[in-house]
């Protein structure tokens, strides 16, 4: 058994260390525990240890762990592909969504938002590696997609997002990261305010944490290697 609470501890040292080396404030860097395929014992020992903010990306999945930490005071975050059908559920149990890349699936979760609950957050997911099969809007349609989201009454757009395909060397992992803090900073130019930057995972948080990262979401190095 892989100690959850050491690892988060190791996880926030390289975190605040990464944000040091990149000139940057370490309070300014959101740390967003992965648990998706870790049972709900493992969220609960994050908790226990301070952490807050968990993702995961099957809603089926997702509701009987949350359900199951309920009074633990977490935000819970939605991070995989969502589909039509799934919406509601995230609507009424979720407190963010990093993956909206169509306008559609946007509408529904403003209109299923439940109205004593805070606007639901949201980040657009951006495609930055042209490969036509992956999730994400397209770069030259995001402005567009944020205007229109910005307007839903009862979403509150927080940013972008983006998985980059994997690279190994720290240059190369920097520049899609590059890429989506300057589309970020492209439609705030256009008057959409933005305070979030959802990028960066296990494998490549320091090149994201350089690049303006405000959000990571790290699985594997917290919770080690998961079940299938
Ligand atoms: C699984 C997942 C992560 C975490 O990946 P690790 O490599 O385990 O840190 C981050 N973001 C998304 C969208 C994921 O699906």
């Amino acid at each position: 058994m892989i100690g959850v609470t050491e690892n988060l501890k190791l996880v926030k040292d390289l975190l605040a260390r990464a944000a040091r080396d990149a000139g940057r404030d370490a309070a300014a860097v959101r740390l967003l525990a992965v648990s998706k395929r870790q049972p709900p014992e493992r969220i609960l020992e994050a908790a226990v240890a301070g952490q807050r903010d968990f993702g995961e990306n099957v809603v089926q999945e997702a509701l009987p762990k949350i359900e199951r930490t309920a009074g633990n005071d977490l935000v819970w975050h939605f991070i995989g592909r969502l589909q039509r059908n799934k919406t509601r559920a995230v609507a009424e149990r979720f407190d963010w969504v990093h993956s909206i890349d169509r306008l559609q699936v946007a509408e529904r979760l403003s209109r299923q938002r439940p109205d004593d609950l805070a606007p639901l957050n949201v980040c657009l997911q951006v495609d930055l590696d042209d490969e036509p099969a992956k999730d994400g809007a397209a770069p030259v349609d995001v402005p567009g997609l944020a205007r229109s989201v910005s307007e839903l009454p009862r979403l509150r757009l927080r940013g972008l997002m983006c998985i980059p395909a994997v690279r190994d060397d720290f240059e190369a992992q920097r520049k899609p990261f590059r890429v989506l803090r300057e589309l970020a900073d492209f439609i705030r130019n256009e008057g959409i305010e933005l305070d979030t930057l959802s990028m960066g995972m296990s494998g490549d948080y320091r090149a994201a944490v350089f690049e303006g990262a405000t959000i990571v979401r790290i699985g594997t190095a917290i919770f080690g290697e998961r079940t299938a």
